[in-house]
């Protein structure tokens, strides 16, 4: 924790200056990261430099957050768009890939700039609003396209807007009679959770399933302000849903993602996602590979509630999809199936059956 020698100050750290002052960065870091942030944004609430103890170098909290010179090298493999927005942009902040679901992104604002974030070269606090025209359009072409079921509102984050703002869009959104469910995905409630008002939570009352999914990476996140925010959402009738990225010194072991789901449970945050991280520039510090993300999923099996699950899922790059990376527990054997018992992890047989007992479909 803070050690309590200098007040905090309640204003959001936004540049390297901010950083060496609040005793996050050494001064000789500063020059490299004013560089830095002429390319990638920065911004640390106070609720979160709250949660962030400067004496710890591997800090959970800090890590997310706090720029580090290295972001400034890009990788081969990475890539400034690494989940293929652009190609599927039928009009300014729309995004439509999956035939029955289509994004929203009305603005490209956060309350905080995460050193991972697979948008992290658009996003920022000077851009990306959509004007009143722009905006019209994306409701329009939502109220256009009959086959997508589902809007996503993401960014940035959509929770950065006004409650006017997100009334309208909410009530645009609803007036379509094919759009069944409103999703949003926001860091508000844990990184701003005084922009959680009543009058925010009063504008989320939607006359369409509403699911709220709330970006948390550590257990740490859930402090009091954050939790107040989340009870205020749940009193107003949101549906919570949990996302989070599997990040190397952040959450990369079975008991910081069983802390990380616990607390999201007893928050009624039903974990949603776990993304393997996408390989935007200057992220390599954050990957997990693919194959210890499904040891350390597997230790879970057995000791965790079953609600607490997430899927464990990569956004493949070309916009092919999100697809799920296991672990599995189940081996096809010729006909049989061997399945491995979570709580003695040792292969069980299940054989098929000698004699259906499902009746033959009726022909025709
Ligand atoms: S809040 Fe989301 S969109 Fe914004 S920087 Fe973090 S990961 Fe990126």
């Amino acid at each position: 924790m803070p050690d309590g020698s200098a007040p905090l100050k309640p204003r959001t750290l936004r540049d390297a200056a901010g950083l060496v002052e609040a005793g996050l960065v050494p001064p000789e870091a500063a020059p490299g990261l004013e560089r830095l942030s002429a390319t990638y944004a920065i911004a640390i609430t106070p609720v979160v430099r709250a949660l962030i103890d400067p004496a710890d170098p591997a800090d959970p909290i800090a890590r997310q957050y706090v720029p580090d010179i290295a972001e400034l090298e890009t990788l081969p493999e990475e890539r400034s768009d690494p989940t293929s927005d652009a190609p599927f942009t039928p009009v300014k902040g729309v995004v439509h890939r999956y035939p029955d679901r289509a994004l929203l992104k009305p603005l490209l604002a956060c309350p905080v700039y995460c050193r991972f974030c697979f948008r992290r070269e658009v996003v920022g606090p000077d851009g990306g609003l959509l004007s009143e025209a722009e905006l019209e359009a994306a409701l329009d072409w939502f109220a256009a396209t009959p086959t997508v079921r589902e809007a996503i509102l993401t960014g940035g984050d959509p929770l950065m807007l006004s409650p006017r703002r997100l009334r309208h869009i909410l009530a645009r959104l609803s007036a379509s009679p094919h759009l069944d469910i409103i999703r949003l995905h926001s860091r508000v409630p844990v990184s701003a959770p005084g922009r959680v008002t009543a009058a925010l939570a009063e504008a989320l009352d939607s006359e369409k399933a509403l699911f709220l999914c709330v970006h948390t990476n550590h257990a740490r996140e859930f402090a009091a302000p954050a939790l107040d925010a989340l009870r205020r959402l749940r009193r107003a009738g949101v549906a919570l849903l949990g996302q989070s990225v599997l990040l190397r010194g952040v959450n990369d072991s079975a008991e910081a993602l069983e802390a990380l789901f616990r607390a999201m449970l007893a928050a009624q945050v039903k974990p949603y996602y776990l993304h393997q991280l996408d390989r935007a520039p200057g992220t390599a510090r954050f990957e997990v590979p693919i194959a210890e993300g499904r040891r350390i999923l597997r230790a879970l099996r057995g000791r965790l509630t079953g609600l607490a699950w997430p899927a464990y899922v990569l956004d493949l790059p070309g916009g092919a999809g999100k697809a799920p990376l296991g672990p599995d527990f189940a081996t096809a054997e010729g006909a049989d199936w061997l399945v491995e018992g979570p709580l003695d992890h040792e292969p069980h047989r299940h054989p098929a059956r000698a004699h259906p007992s499902a009746p033959p479909r009726a022909a025709g």
